[in-house]
């Protein structure tokens, strides 16, 4: 039995290259893909040490037939495309040839298979890429055990970011596929614990509930619309859902978890979302040859063959009459206005003047977070919340403000197992700045007081921000330029909401805490903050 081929030149040549294995989750990925290709109905991931002491993947796929199990591991050897024509419709997750190849150059892969039309399966044992053993063995579906990830090629491996935020994206990968395929079930075990073990589900809602809990789904709102031979379906968190930050916005195209800056763009637009951002997930299915998945090594991007279609059904999700009531709804709303009048109470400024009492200054509005002040010599055009967010971050950095707000009832706030690994790896630093928080285990931590300065936040979503402000971490953590980014993410809730008015005692103080700031000029996340236009260079406009 033959199944697998080394792809022809002309194939290979209009295959989009690049590096598939950057980081251990693309062995996840990768491994996951496999197996859903082989239409496994089981699928069962452990992972030590963040991926880099071993990742196995184990399936009860169809299995490769003995006779290709060495040929799997050559570039370009694969079962999936034969033609040319195929790469116009591709209905595999796979079909490049590459991951095995090249995660077996870098690692010691074993392969323990066996076909399900054969009586003994095959196992292959490669290190860096050479053929080590190959013996005959009785298995059912695919085992692949990939271990010393990056042995040979040190320098990738310097470059992987900390533990928990490689563990964080192998937790994100495989919660993805978790997503776009409720009817199979799947298993995770990080370091010997389990993190997820999840039955096979009837619809994506279930499976969306089972991956990030009933409470957090009951909250979506689900749309779906469809034209032609299109399908969309969609499962928005707006309301108590928006978040400071983007978090779970994710995207299916023919069930593969992608990239695309233009689909979100398009829903918010078409949800009229200006501010917070939405949680979503948004299954998006087509026929194969209308969506090019062949534009990224990694398959992360997609092209659609009629772009216009697919935005044009984004809109028409949501025009129903449901969406006037969801914006108005918006319970923001109530806490925004809370932020304002607090504005006033010297515990947010310092009401100081700053200019003398019979100064005064002409003032106006602008757009969502822009006032424009007029000054003796020239115009200043002030982005207030940007000003908001340096003074804030400024006090919680330096604890100028040390107040610390006790809560009545500890806060237990139940986490996603990758942002829960993440804020339990950096509770110290974390509590340095004010939040005092504790393991309590179970993907949860309890909150019992945070500074002042952030009262009106909700914990929930605070923390969840630290944890994806975390993830970002470019290098390995350094601890003042985290304590930096977490202070800066906790002034970004403090600060005023955009699209509020300010008025003329906030301003005045506002530009007087601001001039104490270290960098009167940037927010902490390096924005501009003011512009200052002089009198003589608006003149020279006009010639004057
Ligand atoms: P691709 O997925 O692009 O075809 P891979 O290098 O990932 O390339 O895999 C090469 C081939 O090995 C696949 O085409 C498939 O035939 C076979 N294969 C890999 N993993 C599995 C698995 N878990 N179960 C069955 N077959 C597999
Ligand atoms: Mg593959």
């Amino acid at each position: 039995m033959n199944k697998i081929r080394i792809l022809p030149e002309n194939i290979i040549s209009k295959i989009s290259a690049g590096e598939v294995v950057e980081r251990p989750a693309s062995v996840v990925k990768e491994l996951i893909e496999n197996s859903i290709d082989a239409g496994a109905k089981s699928i069962s991931v452990y992972v030590r040490n963040f991926g880099i002491a071993e990742i196995k993947v184990i399936d009860d796929g169809e299995g490769i037939p003995s006779e290709d199990v060495v040929l799997a591991f050559q570039r370009h050897a694969t079962s999936k495309i034969k033609e040319e024509s195929d790469l116009q419709k591709i209905s595999s997750l796979g079909f490049r040839g590459e991951a095995l190849y090249s995660i077996s150059n870098v690692s010691k892969t074993k392969i323990t298979t066996q076909y399900k039309d054969e009586n003994t399966g095959t196992e292959v044992y490669i290190t860096g890429g050479k053929l080590v053993s190959k013996k005959p063995v009785v298995t059912k579906g695919t085992t692949v055990e990939v271990k010393d990830l990056f042995f040979n090629t040190p320098v990738r491996k310097k470059f992987l970011k900390s533990p928990y935020t490689e563990t964080a994206h192998i937790i994100e990968t495989f919660q993805n596929y978790c997503l776009a395929y409720p009817e199979i079930s799947f298993c995770l075990f990080v370091d010997e614990k389990e993190v997820f073990n999840i039955s096979p589900a009837k619809t994506l809602y279930d499976r969306i509930a089972q991956v990030f809990g009933l409470d957090f789904a009951k909250k979506l709102k689900f749309k779906t619309v469809s034209k032609e031979s299109y399908k969309l379906e969609l499962f928005i968190g707006l309301e108590e859902l928006l978040r400071k930050t983007r978090t779970k916005q994710i995207i299916f195209v023919n069930r593969r978890p992608v990239k695309d800056p233009s689909i979100v763009n398009t829903l918010y637009k078409a949800f009229n979302i200006k501010e917070d951002h939405p949680q979503f997930f948004i299954y998006i299915n087509l026929p194969p040859e209308d969506v090019d998945f062949n534009v990224h090594p990694t398959k992360k991007e997609v092209r659609f063959r009629k772009p216009k279609l697919v935005h044009e059904l984004i809109f028409k999700m949501a025009e129903p009459s449901s969406k006037l009531s969801v914006i108005a709804e918006h319970p923001n709303q109530w806490r925004i206005n809370r932020d304002l009048s607090s504005i006033n109470q010297p515990s947010f400024f310092h009401t100081e003047p700053l200019f003398s009492k019979e100064e005064t200054f002409q003032f106006l509005n602008l757009g969502d977070s822009i006032v424009i002040i007029q000054m003796d010599d020239g115009i200043i055009f002030l982005d207030f919340h940007a000003a908001h967010e340096r003074v804030n971050f400024e006090k919680i950095l330096d604890k100028m403000n040390k107040k610390i707000l006790r809560l009545t009832f500890p806060n237990v706030i139940n986490l996603t197992p990758n942002d829960y690994i993440v804020i339990k790896e950096n509770l110290k630093i974390i509590n340095e700045l004010g939040i005092e928080a504790e393991d309590f285990g179970e993907n949860c931590i309890v909150v019992r007081a945070i500074p002042e300065i952030v009262k009106y936040a909700n914990t929930a979503e605070l923390i969840e921000s630290i944890a994806e402000t975390l993830k970002e971490e470019t290098v390995k953590p350094d601890f003042v330029d985290i304590k930096r980014k977490i202070a800066a993410t906790l002034a970004c809730h403090s600060s005023l909401k955009a699209n509020k008015k300010i008025n003329y005692l906030e301003i005045k103080a506002l530009l007087k805490e601001l001039e104490k700031t270290s960098d009167p000029y940037h927010c902490p996340h390096g924005r501009p903050i003011k512009k200052f236009i002089s009198i003589e260079e608006i003149k020279k406009w006009f010639l004057r």
